[in-house]
């Protein structure tokens, strides 16, 4: 396989499970050496790690809680420390507190905010000012630096019963096109990924039963869950010169969520 991001240094959030893990793995095969950011669970993080190393790139394993600023700082200290700087960030590490609107408490609304938006926009901070300290490396990419973040198909779409979360990741869009807008002409390319259902522990309600399968099967027309390499590899374009003229998208990977299921069969 054509390496496309050897000897560029690669930081990814919520890297020990999901998504992360597939984007992380994804990255280290890619030639990417990959700093593997999590929260809990340290045998998995090294796991992934480990694997990493075993497709001939570097990685690290570091815990870090996104949504805490000095974490954040450290965890950036610790990239330029071991590696010299940064290239891509993968913004991913999300939760959800789900509740009825009028039951949800503030430590719910907040602990979501607090990672899935704040979380994106400290690490995002962070990258910009590493990416101004170090200076191009052509040799490497066109760009300056690459942010990837993980969004949602409900940056979109409304989400009863999940406001917390659907107001998380419309924040993430403006965020990621109005950082895009004040960076492009440093050549920092800023996009988000938009996944559909993926099958991941975050979501396992949705496709762990047959019938949770099948019903979760009316809102996709493409008639597939989403597995974590589908993201991974949207990831691997949006991080290499390939896309090089794409800054400011939200790409969405959902198997056709978006296209208004309900008027399938003629409304
Ligand atoms: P997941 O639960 O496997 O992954 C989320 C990861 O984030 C976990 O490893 C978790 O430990 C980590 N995390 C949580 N809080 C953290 C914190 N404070 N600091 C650092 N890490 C933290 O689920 P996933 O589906 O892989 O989710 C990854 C991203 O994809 C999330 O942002 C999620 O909102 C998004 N997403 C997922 C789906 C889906 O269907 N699975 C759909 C749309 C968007």
């Amino acid at each position: 396989m054509e390496q496309k991001l050897k000897r560029q240094r690669a930081l990814v959030t919520g890297a020990s499970s999901g998504i992360g893990k597939a984007i992380a793995l994804e990255l280290g095969r890619a030639g990417a050496d990959v700093l593997v950011n999590y929260l809990r669970g340290d045998d998995e993080a090294e796991a992934v790690a480990a694997a990493i190393r075993g497709s001939g790139s570097r990685a690290i394993a570091h815990q870090t809680d996104v949504s805490q600023e000095d974490q954040v700082i450290g965890m950036f200290q610790r990239m330029t420390a071991e590696w010299g700087g940064i290239d891509i960030l993968v913004n991913n590490a999300g939760l959800q507190k789900d509740a009825p609107f009028d039951e949800m408490t503030l430590p719910q609304w907040n602990t979501v905010i607090n990672v899935n938006l704040t979380g994106q926009f400290l690490c995002a901070r962070e990258a910009v000012r590493a990416f101004k300290r170090q200076g191009k490396r052509l040799e490497v990419s066109r760009a300056l630096g690459k942010i990837i973040c993980i969004s949602s198909v409900h940056e979109v779409i409304p989400w009863a019963g999940h406001v917390n979360y659907a107001a998380s990741k419309g924040g993430v869009m403006l965020l990621m096109k109005s950082l895009a807008q004040e960076v492009a002409s440093l050549h920092i390319r800023v996009n988000s990924i938009c996944p559909g259902a993926i099958r991941t522990p975050i979501n396992g309600d949705a496709w762990q039963t047959p019938g949770a399968l099948q019903s979760l099967m009316s809102l996709i027309p493409y008639k597939r869950i989403g597995e974590p390499e589908d993201i991974a590899k949207t990831a691997i374009w949006l991080a290499s010169d390939d896309s090089d003229y794409v800054t400011g998208a939200s790409i969405f990977v959902d198997g056709g969520m978006l296209l208004y299921p309900g008027f399938e069969d003629n409304g």
